[in-house]
């Protein structure tokens, strides 16, 4: 992917830009790996710093693709010492978003194998799909794990939630990136292959 700049980002829904693009948003719980994958997704090391710095980790953040789409980045959620004021600051501005969102193609979801699905992301998983909002489970960090017990564990996720149409990947070893990406550009679709990409 040629560009990514990071453009707008909303701490209340007020705040929220309007959707001029096609937008894809990435959920998971806090520390899941997230900024990892974003970076490796649009091949920008530093890109997800951004949303990592104080002040932006609580808001929604927004990278514009190309010039041509949008990556919505979701704050973390389930960090045990967030507050619950702070959880339901999360909540309204996470669904505020995901609600009424009519740019939007669809959510990844990004699970931790060693985790699978908690209860925080089945939660998200239930209101997405009460929404009818597209949804790919990426089952991130499979470099963490043997061969033998990630196809097991990949099994199970699969077997407990089909619809989610799971993809095991790492952020380190780039493997299931180029999956990941596939599925994205047939929700935009686009071709999201550039010069110079190497695993797509
Ligand atoms: P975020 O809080 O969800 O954005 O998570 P980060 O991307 O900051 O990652 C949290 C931790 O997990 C960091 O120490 C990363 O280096 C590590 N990490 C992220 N993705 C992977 C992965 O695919 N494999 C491995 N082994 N570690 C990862």
């Amino acid at each position: 992917m040629r560009s990514a700049d990071f453009f707008a980002g909303a701490a209340r829904a007020e705040q929220l830009p309007p959707a001029k693009l096609p937008e894809i948003a990435l959920g998971g719980r806090s520390n899941v790996g997230k900024s990892s994958l974003l970076n490796r997704l649009v091949r920008r090391q530093s890109l997800a710093r951004v949303s990592k710095t104080p002040g932006r980790t609580q808001q929604i953040n927004f990278f514009s693709i190309n010039g041509t789409w949008v990556l919505v980045d979701l704050p973390g959620y389930g960090f045990a010492r967030v507050p619950a004021a702070m959880q339901e600051q999360w909540r309204g501005l996470v669904e505020a978003y995901l609600r009424n969102r009519s740019a939007l193609r669809g959510v990844v979801l990004i699970v931790d194998i060693r985790r699978g699905v908690e209860a925080d992301d089945a939660l998200l998983v239930e209101f997405l799909r009460h929404h009818g909002v597209r949804v790919l489970l990426a089952v991130t960090k499979i470099d963490k794990m043997a061969r033998g017990e990630c196809a097991r564990r990949l099994r199970d996720i699969r077997a407990s939630h089909p619809d989610l149409n799971p993809i095991g990947c790492s952020a380190v070893t780039g493997e299931g990136i180029g999956d990941v990406v596939r599925v994205l550009a047939g929700w935009l679709k686009v071709s999201l292959t550039s010069e110079g990409d190497d695993d797509e």
